[in-house]
């Protein structure tokens, strides 16, 4: 998988801008790497090696978690249906377990039988037909994971997890630990779409991240201005295959098992919590505007960006004014409230 994808991947890259003033600071650091199926770069300023051990962090995660690796522990739970667990995984497994619940099923990490059956596992793309449709819808069930916390994970026959939709977000939580013992003072982590913005920048200025536009994804529709936290966007753009003139995008509904299709483009969440950010950035694509409307003016607790296929873009009242429209734009923003 990770070799087919390169060249994809290369390009989701090249579709985050991220602007980081000079700090006038001579101790930068930097990195770039190939982990969680994407390319990361990262640029850190106040210490000088802290990229190595943020790098390591996420490539140990990356081993014990890909379900496409036949050592990760999550492979082995996939295929003994029962496994104990690494401290790491069982911390990633129970917070991802809590997202399932927290977004209301639209994010589900048992969607593995369905993304494998399409294809995104191997490149392989096929179109199930509705009746095997039908028994992988069955199978998409968070609940039936039985997980005590303390290591030992037990999955139903036909069950299998699959944390994609999550991990780089948890190792942008993970990674801002590092940081906040490190002597940095500030950092942009770029964990291939998923965007860790930490700490200040001595001019006081703030964090500019663009958001990549999905037609042309070297290109971006817009900037965000930012303080602290984490900018996750999730887009059909970013993997997908086409037959008879329809796209299927990788993003699956798990009330369906099927490829969602509904008039979304993107979906940025802006969150303290990288976790949340990742796996939101994926539920409200499954919810579609009105219902990812409804659990924000319910929740209220992070923003959004959302891009429908008409090109009106959604902004949530939280960054509205942080947003701004790149030159040749001419996309309709409107201002989505929040009820209090
Ligand atoms: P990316 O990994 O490209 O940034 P996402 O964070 O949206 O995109 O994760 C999409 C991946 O998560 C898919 O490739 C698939 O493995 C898995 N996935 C797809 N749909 C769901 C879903 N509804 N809930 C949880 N995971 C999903
Ligand atoms: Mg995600």
């Amino acid at each position: 998988m990770k070799t087919f994808l390169r060249g994809a991947l290369c390009a989701i890259i090249l579709t985050l801008s991220i602007f980081l003033a000079s700090c006038g600071d001579t101790q930068t650091d930097t990195a770039s790497f190939e982990a969680m199926d994407t390319l990361m770069s990262f640029t850190v300023y106040g210490d000088e090696s802290i990229c190595d051990t943020i790098q390591s962090r996420i490539l140990s995660l990356d081993a014990l978690v890909d379900a496409t690796d036949e050592n990760s522990e999550i492979y082995r739970l996939n295929t003994a249906k029962k496994a104990t667990v690494s401290a790491d995984t069982a911390a990633l497994l129970s917070n991802a377990l809590a997202l399932c619940d927290r977004l209301d099923g639209s994010f589900d990490i048992t969607v593995y039988p369905a993304v494998q059956a399409w294809g995104f596992t191997t490149g392989d793309y096929r179109i199930p037909d509705d009746n095997e449709l039908k028994t992988l819808a069955e199978s998409i069930d968070y609940t039936a994971v039985s997980f005590d916390g303390d290591g030992t994970a037990f999955l139903p026959e036909g069950v299998m997890l699959d944390l994609g939709a999550v991990a780089k977000g948890y190792a942008a939580d993970v990674s801002g630990d590092i940081l906040r013992e490190s002597s940095a003072h500030a950092a942009v982590l770029n964990l291939g779409g998923t965007i860790r913005l930490y700490g200040k920048k001595p001019d006081g200025s703030r964090f500019k991240v663009g958001i990549a536009d999905p037609q042309n994804p070297a290109g971006y529709f817009g900037y965000l201005s930012c303080g602290e936290g984490v900018v996750a966007t999730s887009g059909g753009y970013e993997r997908f295959f086409e037959q008879d003139g329809k796209r299927y995008i990788h993003i699956l509904d798990p009330a369906t098992a099927a490829p969602v299709d509904n008039n979304i483009q993107s979906v940025t969440i802006v969150s303290d919590n990288g976790a949340f950010a990742d796996a939101a950035s994926t539920a409200l694509f499954v919810m579609g505007l009105d219902k990812a409307t409804a659990y924000y003016q319910n929740h209220n607790d992070f923003d959004f960006i959302i891009l429908t296929d008409d090109n009106n873009l959604y902004v949530t009242e939280g960054i509205y004014d942080d947003f701004t429209l790149s030159d040749s734009y001419d996309f309709t923003i409107q201002k989505v409230r929040s009820l209090s």
